[in-house]
């Protein structure tokens, strides 16, 4: 399969490599380069082997399609469906925070993306604004389904994982989470679309003071004024305190600040996107800050790295 493809470009870190076929016809791919050495020294094979078994369960347009998975001596691989568009992070920087009409539209597709998972019972668990990409036609979708967890009816998830200015109270505490960790995480996402800023980190970037911030809660929280109240009252309901008390995914187009807006349209893909990518060709890099990837670290190959990977 390796050999069918060429390098064309990195995208992004995370041993991230783009890819494009070889034949030349100009279809792209993001091919996702795991270390195996690396895999078995952070002892990371469950959640490896967990990210692509969710990636493939989830097939939706709100989320990077999962090709195909393959592996040699040193690496797993998992083709993907590139989003060219870059990060929603990287626009939010340049933009300094969105108007209400592009933030409800970034928020309609990183919802419809909930909606679909959270009915599966997937969480994803690192809901964050590098996670959503942006694609050619300029449609987010999300990424990065590494800490992602399948969760049965009623049960929850107990790891700690994720990023902390976007950690849910409850998975701070070790209560144990479900799907409304992401809502949570959304709400988070929503203040920085609006405001350009971030709703709980700490302004030296000291987790142990972000946490803090979470845990005093939104209620003391001040809005800047660009954000107008009935999102405001949005904001506060995906991050109550309580996580049976916020908003799920499926009530969310039901807010007011979603009055009028054409979800049928964003469903079917005809809602014209806020920002349209300049991508002038599949493989133009732009949207990436492809210079300023970390070289790949270097692993002494003694570890066996064979015996845990045989349904990749
Ligand atoms: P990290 O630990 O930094 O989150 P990771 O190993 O989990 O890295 P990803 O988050 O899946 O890897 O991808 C790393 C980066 O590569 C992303 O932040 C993004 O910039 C880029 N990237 C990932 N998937 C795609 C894709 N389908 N199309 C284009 N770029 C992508
Ligand atoms: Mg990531």
């Amino acid at each position: 399969m390796l050999d069918d493809l060429c390098k064309v470009s990195p995208l992004g870190v995370g041993g991230f490599g783009r890819v494009q076929e070889k034949n030349n016809t100009s279809k792209t791919y993001a091919l996702k380069m795991l270390n195996k050495q690396h895999i078995v020294a952070m002892g990371d094979q469950d959640q490896v082997m967990n990210e692509k078994d969710i990636m493939l369960e989830l097939k939706s347009d709100f989320i990077v399609r999962l090709y195909k998975t393959f592996k040699d001596d040193d690496y797993l691989y998992l083709l993907m469906e590139p989003c060219l568009g870059g990060e929603l992070w990287t626009l939010i920087n340049e933009e300094k925070g969105l108007s209400h009409k592009a933030a409800k539209f970034y928020t309609a597709c990183v919802t419809e993306a909930l909606i679909f998972m959270h009915s599966k019972g997937i969480i994803h668990r690192d809901l964050k604004l590098e996670n959503v990409l942006i694609d050619s036609r300029g449609y987010a979708k999300l990424i990065d389904f590494g800490f992602a967890k399948k969760v049965g009816p009623g049960t929850k998830a107990k790891t700690m994982c994720g990023t902390a200015q976007y950690n849910a109270p409850e998975m701070i505490l070790n209560k144990g989470h479900d799907t409304a960790a992401d809502i949570w995480s959304l709400g988070v996402i929503v203040f920085a679309m609006l405001s350009g800023s971030s709703l709980f980190a700490d302004k030296d970037d000291d987790d142990i003071k972000t946490f803090e911030n979470i845990l005093a809660g939104i209620d003391v929280v001040f809005f800047p004024t660009e954000i107008k109240k009935i999102a405001e009252d949005f904001i506060r309901k995906l991050c109550r305190n309580n996580p049976t008390k916020r908003l799920t995914a499926q009530e969310i187009p039901k807010h007011g600040w979603f009055e009028n807006f054409r979800w049928k349209a964003i469903r079917k893909k005809t809602m014209k996107p806020p920002f349209i990518p300049k991508i002038t060709s599949p493989v133009d890099t732009r949207n990436f800050d492809v210079d300023h990837l970390p070289e790949e670290k270097k692993y002494p190959s003694t570890t066996n790295v064979s015996s845990w990977d045989p349904d990749f």
